[in-house]
């Protein structure tokens, strides 16, 4: 089986625009690909779960979402680096969809799809609902704590709190030795 690292999107390895809906406005975050690639040699599979309730609120077209993934698939590949999949969640907060997190639905699609042990896995995310989620999957689980907000949350804590990228592969490489 393989481990693998679930990724959320906007605030974890992009900068988190309002509504992202061009692909021209991709950011990534500072130490985002050689870290990725100190990852990968670690033998990680890596994956997205991303929420995008922006589709149904109209504010981001879901060609446009391809095309945004499509290039940060370009972008990454030329580190070698690829991300297994691009899952998304096309739902509002409050429609509580298994796929939405703090839902593991995503998580536990990708655990089928590419034979992942979610047990030797970590999800990663700069929201507590992004802990949430791989708590309910299963995972090991890490908040990129930037607002410092988190730590009020009705959620359980995650299993690390980073405060940037490289902080968050080091955790990973030094907890998998
Ligand atoms: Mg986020």
């Amino acid at each position: 089986m393989n481990k693998a690292i679930f990724f959320d999107r906007d605030g974890t390895l992009i900068v988190d625009k309002f509504y992202l809906n061009n692909p021209k406005d991709v950011e990534y975050l500072p130490g985002v690909f050689s870290n990725l690639e100190n990852l990968r040699d670690a033998g990680f599979l890596f994956v997205i779960v991303t929420n995008q309730s922006g589709i149904p609120r109209g504010w981001v077209s879901e060609e446009n979402l391809h095309s945004i993934h499509k290039r940060m698939s370009k972008d990454f590949a030329i580190y070698n680096i690829e991300f297994k999949g691009y899952y998304y969640s096309p739902h509002m907060p409050e429609s509580d969809h298994p796929d939405r997190k703090p839902n593991p639905g995503m998580l536990l699609r990708a655990a089928k799809d590419f034979n992942i042990d979610l047990t030797k896995s970590w999800m990663v995310g700069d929201k507590m609902s992004d802990v949430e989620a791989g708590h309910r999957a299963g995972t090991k689980t890490i908040l990129i704590d930037t607002k410092g907000s988190a730590r009020s949350s009705q959620y359980k804590p995650p299993t690390a709190y980073v405060h940037t990228f490289p902080e968050l592969a080091q955790v990973i490489l030094s907890s998998s030795v």
